[in-house]
């Protein structure tokens, strides 16, 4: 499986991989923060601003007119990307976090009453926490906690019996950014459909790692963000169910999204403009497009075998090392590994790792629910993506043993 990545090829295709710090070699591996971007992608960027800049959609003129294409193409890259059935179905947002304030409001604007219930889950982003909350403190709604094993898996039991009349939405991440665990998010779908309670899957850090297919799925939502795959930043997507979509309220209004406005009355533009008020990021939807078609060039398949070998490795290898803890030892995981070393704070770690040209994450991740469930303040994180390399895994093994050789 693995051979077919010819990994110091790819490495090549992302310029900034072979730059030093501190005159060391970057090793970057803090990539469920963000992930470096090709040639390709900057490519497309610098292309849209030097050959087809205009605005779109109400263009006559030739370049309004290309860029227009251009954008509507990469909405039905995304589409062939997760398998959405219709491009009537991709809807895109500046990333996550927006595509999930976008359903807090218009889904639970209109479909969530005092009383009513969401569930999500212990090792959710804040980003998929912060936005109910809002929710509930304008509706009067509760929020319902699926808890976790001792191996950082969902409470499958648990969540279960969360599940009542009264669920109106389940939302829970397809990965952990802390963890890594891959979450059984179609048995999750299917054990909530099995009452009519629609699931929104939060896809931020899967999309990049594995092959997902929203129809086999059978999400109702499914959100993630460009950066964290490649693409540029400030662009993500919200894929909906066309039956969803078609009865949600939009979300901004403005420019775009019309279909007539006289001051009396406005009229919503069809599917999926109605949720793009104002001048789309007609260059980000193509540079994403780039990177999608850039990361189906070697098959998602192909990605997950070698992230899969680099957890491994770097897993066990880890775990030799006296006084590591690792968190998240679920046999189902995505390359992803937080940790803590003795006492040892992760933030000095993590200092003393950067001066080593080692890039990894400490702190809280964004998810503080869950280092209270955990019971920490915060660990290191390594992250891994496609164009680390084994190597890289043994440098970081060598700097972990170097800096617990200095407390
Ligand atoms: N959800 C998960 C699981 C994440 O890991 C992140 C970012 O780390 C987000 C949501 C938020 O993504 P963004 O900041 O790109 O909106």
């Amino acid at each position: 499986m693995t051979e077919k990545l010819d990994i110091k090829t790819i490495r090549n295709d992302f310029p900034i991989l072979s730059r030093t710090v501190y005159d060391r070699p970057l090793i970057y591996l803090d990539n469920a923060a963000t992930t470096q971007k090709p040639r390709c992608v900057v490519e497309a960027i610098e292309h849209v601003y030097y050959h087809q800049n205009a605005n779109i959609h109400r263009g006559v003129h030739y370049l309004s007119q290309r860029a227009t294409v251009a954008h509507e193409t990469a909405r039905a890259t995304v589409r062939d990307f997760i398998h959405a059935t219709s491009s009537n179905e991709i809807v895109f947002t500046r990333g996550t976090t927006e595509a999930i304030n976008l359903l807090a409001t218009s889904y639970g604007e209109t479909f969530c009453n005092e009383g009513d219930e969401i569930i999500i889950s212990t090792m959710e982003h804040h980003a998929n926490i912060v936005p109910w909350q809002m929710l509930r403190d304008r509706k009067g709604i509760k929020l319902k906690i699926i808890p976790l094993t001792d191996l950082g898996e969902l409470d499958m039991t648990a969540f279960e019996a969360l599940l009542s009349e009264k669920t109106k939405l389940v939302s829970v991440a397809h990965v952990s950014n802390v963890l890594g665990t891959i979450n059984p998010v179609k048995e999750i779908i299917e054990k909530a459909h099995a009452r009519n309670i629609p699931v929104l899957i939060d896809g931020a850090q899967a999309v990049s790692h594995m092959p997902v297919d929203v129809q086999q799925l059978d999400a109702d939502f499914y959100v993630f963000s460009g950066h964290k795959m490649y693409g540029p930043n400030g662009i993500g997507v919200l894929y909906g169910k066309e039956k969803w979509l078609d009865i949600l309220p939009p979300y901004h209004g403005g420019g775009e999204m019309i279909a007539h406005v006289t001051f009396e009355k406005t009229t919503f533009a069809d599917l999926p403009f109605k949720f793009e008020a104002g001048t789309p990021d007609y260059v980000g939807s193509v540079a994403l497009a780039a990177a999608m078609n850039y990361l189906s060039s070697f098959g998602m398949e192909n990605i997950a075998a070698y992230e899969n070998d680099l957890l491994l490795d770097a897993t066990q290898k880890m775990m030799k090392i006296d006084g590591m803890h690792i968190y998240g030892t679920s046999p189902r995981k995505s390359s992803v590994i937080s940790f803590l070393v003795n006492d040892i704070h992760p933030f000095d770690m993590g200092t003393l790792l950067d001066r080593l040209g080692i890039a990894v994450r400490t702190g809280h991740h964004c998810a503080m629910p869950l280092m209270s469930a955990l019971d920490i303040d915060g660990t290191l994180r390594a992250s891994f993506a496609f164009y680390n390399t084994h190597e890289e895994i043994d440098a970081l093994i060598a700097g972990i043993e170097r800096v617990i050789k200095m407390f």
